[in-house]
């Protein structure tokens, strides 16, 4: 067991060879998904003005402190004012402005009387109002300006993942642009003879290839870019070519990631074929004991990750997404963990620490998580897979997991959905 690295010593020899990409500035529309390089400082206020929370009337407090049903309090109407005027009218003692929400409080005008509080409501507000409530305080329903963000305040910072709530924040504080790591480029090259395209007639022997669906896929969700996905067989030729021709590209990838031929067969291509340019090491995780690792001349990251698909996805999970997080500058490399209950038990491995495809579910009495697969945990189970939306992590030490255990859950992609 002591000639296992663990997990922690295998990432740290990653990470310490990733060296972050530059960066580009985009419009704001156009950085969804990107991670932000520099802060967002707000360019304007939020709100930009003092606007009316509601539909009603812009009023001068003091005229409607003591409105009740019984006492109303009757005020003449002078100016309408929709979302979008620039009109500040004069209110005089015992004015009002029939305002819509968003629209700008008349610099006279404190308050805000909802329609709600008033005798007539919408109908035959542009005259009189006849207000029958009085505002719990002065101010009620105004929106102050600076309320939520003050101009030059950093509403984002560097290193956050931009999602559809930091654009719009950007967007709404009068940010036209940002400055954003550019995405990672990255090459997914499966290995094995045995492997055919999805859908092809089956000879004996012969399985639908599906890591690099798997790895295209998890490269996107992870904000970098698929630039070549490739199957080739074991004979070594067409690896050689296959890594040829994507290094000599141009632009080279910044990422390769290989699936299948890394372990102790007879026919393990990417351990035979780049035994100079990568190390193979056995980390103490399962499934993902070996892992092979190496840096090309031009700074290309090359990951060899185990071909079974449940390996192949614990593997990049573990090691490659935390580096092309890593190459975009993100603040954030792993996922956080929830301690869940185990809704049920299962067995792990002696020395090793688990990652097992789960399901975490929401039950009476909170979540629980469960292997996703009724099989247990082998790295064979790729159909297990697809209902797979996190991964328990149980420590080398525990022996096995019981009912009621608590257990450390990251939550991936698709969770809930
Ligand atoms: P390897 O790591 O190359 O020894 O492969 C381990 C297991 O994973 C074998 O059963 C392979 O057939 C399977 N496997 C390897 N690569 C892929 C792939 N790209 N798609 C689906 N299964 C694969
Ligand atoms: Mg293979």
């Amino acid at each position: 067991m002591s000639a296992l690295r663990t997990v922690e010593e295998q990432l740290s020899e990653v990470l310490a060879a990733v060296r972050p990409l530059g960066t580009q500035t985009l419009a704001v529309p156009d950085a969804l998904g990107a991670t932000l390089r520099a802060d967002v400082h707000a360019a304007v206020d939020i709100p930009v003005f003092a606007n009316s929370a509601m539909d009603g009337f812009a009023v001068r407090g003091a005229d409607v402190e003591g409105a009740t049903a019984a006492h109303p309090v009757h005020l003449r109407v002078v100016a309408d004012l929709p979302a979008g005027t620039d009109a500040d009218p004069a209110l005089g003692p015992g004015e009002a402005a029939r305002i819509m929400t968003g629209a700008p409080v008349p610099t006279a005008a404190d308050t805000v009387v909802p329609f709600e509080a008033t005798a007539g409501g919408l109908a035959d507000s542009l005259v009189t109002v006849v207000v029958q409530q009085a505002p719990a305080a002065t101010g009620a329903h105004v929106r102050r300006a600076g309320d939520d963000v003050r101009t030059g305040e950093v509403i984002i910072e560097t290193g956050s993942l931009l999602g559809p709530f930091q654009v719009s924040a950007a967007a709404a504080a009068g940010v036209a642009e940002v400055v954003v790591s550019h995405r990672p480029r990255v090459a997914v090259i499966s290995t094995g003879s045995e492997l055919v395209p999805a859908g092809s007639p089956l000879r004996r022997g012969q399985i639908p290839e599906s890591n690099s669906v798997l790895l295209a896929g998890m490269v996107v969700a992870a904000g970098a870019e698929v630039v070549a996905r490739l199957s080739v067989d074991d004979e070594g030729h067409a690896l050689r070519d296959a890594l040829a021709r994507v290094a000599a590209d141009a632009a080279p990838p910044d990422v390769v990631v290989f699936s299948g031929g890394v372990s102790a067969g007879a026919f393990e291509v990417v351990r035979i074929e780049l035994a100079g340019t990568m190390s193979f090491t056995k980390v103490a995780m399962q499934p993902g004991k070996p892992q092979g690792f190496g840096v090309l001349p031009g700074g290309t990251l090359l990951f060899g990750l185990p071909g079974n698909p449940v390996s192949a996805a614990v593997s990049f999970e573990v090691f490659v997404r935390p580096a092309l997080l890593a190459l975009q500058g993100r603040a954030q490399l792993h996922r956080p963990t929830l301690r869940v209950a185990a809704g049920t038990g299962w067995r792990t491995p002696p020395g090793r620490r688990q990652y097992l495809p789960a399901v975490v579910e929401t039950g009476p009495g909170g979540l629980t998580v469960r292997p996703a697969t009724g099989g247990g945990s082998g790295s064979h189970l790729a159909g297990g897979l697809a209902r797979a939306h996190a991964l328990a992590v149980v420590p080398a030490e525990t022996d096995a997991v019981a009912a009621g255990d608590d257990v450390d859950v990251m939550l991936l992609e698709g969770w809930g959905a």
